[in-house]
Formats: structure tokens, sequence, C-alpha cells
């Protein structure tokens, strides 16, 4: 029998519960799971915010391990074979169609409707579909990429969907070399984006956010300045990233914030012409209101939403950990582990906000 986290239903305490190993189909795979997250999607699961929901579920939707067992034959996109004790991720993301406007015409595959997203949108009755498991089921056709040797599990999962999601907001960003960088949100997605515009050549890397602490790893991380949220007004905080932009603003803000607040800050903060992209708002947090003559049109502003991640962040998440993980501390912002009879407490912690991060452990205890 394999032991799982469940989440019964939205505001119900999550229960561990047997699970049997699964049949698996031809080109099915069984992930011994090393370690999953809590991260801030987990806490809206829990407080019933996200639609379309299957309960009860496996929450934990970025997990890695090793591969347990493979029925028939498995292989990464590059087309190398995977094999049974590889260390692996896999892309949490299945079933996207290919076939539909959204992934064909439109090219926005993160819309397709027929999307699945294990440990949010898989229900626990169809089986291991969420890493707060001691196993999980990979079905065929997920993908799944070895770790390279330099990855260890704790910075893959320290990344985890932050990064995923940080990946895509530059692709979104479209940064020119030498740009001044606003990130609104100092949790796991905004340290990964100050990560990686500071790789992808911006010239300044400014962070928004609370508490401390996160500010210094946003510090360690690559921001070049962190402003405090919770000691400044919005007042200070536009006086601020103009005086460190030449008085125009910044040339790309990030909202990675999730507060209908920080979108109206964030179109003071972009300068003229500018663009912002919205990454934070995964579920609904209200209206926002801003003016539109002053902040958009006049400003002419290119506002972009990003919205989950594609098969190409994943991989390319792999790449950058592979590259910069020795000198940015991934493994930090997950700040402390849990096993499978602690998972309330970890979302309790992430509710309030007391950590970037928790990682999962359920073989722990
Ligand atoms: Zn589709
Ligand atoms: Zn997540």
């Amino acid at each position: 029998m394999v032991l799982a986290a469940v989440m019964p239903a939205p505001r119900v305490p999550v229960e561990i519960r047997e699970f049997p190993e699964p049949d698996l189909p031809t080109g099915g795979a069984l992930l011994r799971t090393a370690l999953s997250e809590v991260c801030g999607t987990d806490v809206h699961l829990w407080h019933g915010r996200l639609s379309g929901v299957p309960y009860p579920i496996i929450p934990g939707h970025v997990t890695t391990g090793t591969l347990h067992a493979i029925r028939g034959s498995l292989a990464a996109t590059d087309g190398t074979a995977l094999r049974e004790g590889d260390r692996v991720a896999f892309f949490d993301v299945h079933r996207t169609c290919g076939r539909c406007p959204a992934c064909t015409v439109h090219r926005t595959p993160t819309r397709c409707p027929s999307r699945r997203v294990y440990g949010i949108t898989d229900s626990a009755a169809d089986g291991l579909f969420g890493g707060w498991a001691q196993m999980v089921y990979l079905e065929p056709g997920v993908v799944v990429a070895k770790l390279p040797d330099a990855v260890t599990f704790e910075s893959y999962i320290g990344g985890g969907c932050g990064l995923l999601t940080a990946v895509h907001i530059i692709e979104r960003a479209r940064l020119t070399l030498g740009d001044s960088v606003l990130i609104q949100g100092a949790g796991a997605v905004g340290l990964s984006a100050a990560v990686l515009a500071r790789r992808a050549g911006a010239g300044t890397v400014m962070v928004i956010g609370a508490p401390a602490d996160r500010l210094a790893l946003a510090r360690e991380m690559g921001a070049d300045h962190v402003i405090d949220l919770d000691r400044t007004t919005v007042d200070d905080r536009l006086e601020k990233v103009r005086e460190l932009t030449g008085g125009a603003g910044a040339d790309v803000v990030v909202e990675a914030a999730g507060s209908a607040r920080a979108f109206e800050e964030g179109v003071r903060q972009v300068r003229n012409g500018g663009a912002y992209v919205i990454a934070g708002h995964y579920t609904n947090v209200g209206d926002s209101t801003i003016n539109v003559h002053e902040h958009i049109n006049r400003k002419h502003l290119d506002i972009r939403g990003c919205w989950g991640s594609e098969v190409g962040h994943f991989l390319r998440a792999l790449r950058a950990l592979e590259r910069y993980g020795a000198e940015v501390p991934w493994h930090r912002i997950g700040a402390a582990t849990y096993g499978l009879d602690g998972l309330n407490d970890a979302l309790a912690a992430a509710e309030a906000f007391k950590l970037p991060k928790a990682l999962v452990d359920p073989w722990a205890g």
C-alpha cells in the first residue's frame, strides 16, 4: 500500500489514506517521491478558491524523486531512455490536447481546456495524481526528465513551481539587455523571477516585498535593491523606484504578489512605453481601480498576462538549475520539511506567510 495525504474538501483537515500500488499500463511509470512542496496554490486549494477542482485530491503539483517502476519503455523529450532508479522530475501539466484552438491557432497551450494538472485538477478518486504521496503515478504521455547530476532534489523543489512560472515570466517580459526590472512580491515566484531577470541581462533588479528575511534572501538571489512593503507607503516606493531608474520608472514590472493593490501600484511604477507582466493573480482577489487614460493609454503601456507553464518552461528551468544552482540558493526557498502527518501544520504556516515554501517528504516520520 502507498500512503498519501488527501485534501477531502476545502477547509477540511488533510488526512492520510492508503492507496493500492497501481497496475501500470504500457508507457506508464511509478515515481518514488523524494520531495514535493506546499506552495501558495495549495493554500488556495485549501481555501476552495480555485474553480474546477475535483475534491478529494492529493495535492502537491510539483514533485521529484526516483523512477520506481516503468512498464515498457519511457523516454525523455530528447528521446533518451529513462530507467528505473533514475532521479527525475516530471511536468505536472498533462493531457494538453495539441488540437484545440488554444493549442494550435492561438498558441496558448496553457489555456487548453483539456489540460490537467497533477495535484490540482486530478482527483484522488483517479489514483496517485499528486506529490503528497509516497508514490506518484506517471500516466503515459507525462513529460519526465532526468535531473542533471548537479541538481539536488532540494534545489529542484526549492525552485519548484515558482521557478517554472518565473521562466514563463521572463519569456513574457521580453527583456532587453540593461533593462530595469521591478518585481512585486518576494515569494517563491518573485524570488526566482529576480534570479532569472538578472541572468537574462537586466541592468537593475528591484524587489518589493516582506518580511525582512525574504528580502534578505531576494538580495542573495540577485536583487540589487529591495524595498520593504511593510515599512513604506505607495508614494515612498514610487519615489524610490524613480530614484533608481533615472526618474523614468521601471522598464519592466512583474506582478508576483497576487494583490489587487499591487496592480494599482504596478501600473504607476512602470515607465512610459514599458511592459507589465501579471503572474500573481492566480485566484480572483477582487477588482483593481486604475485610470485607463493616465495609467495605460497615455503611458502607451503593454500589459501581459502570464498563465501556467509549458513543457519548455519546465525543461528550461532544469537547465537554469544546472547552470546556476551552485551560486543561487534555491534550496533555501524550501524553509521547512514536513511528513504526511504534518501537512495541516504546513498549510497553516503557508497560509500565515511564515515561510515562502514548505517541503513535503512523504517517507518522513
Ligand atoms: Zn488543446
Ligand atoms: Zn505551486
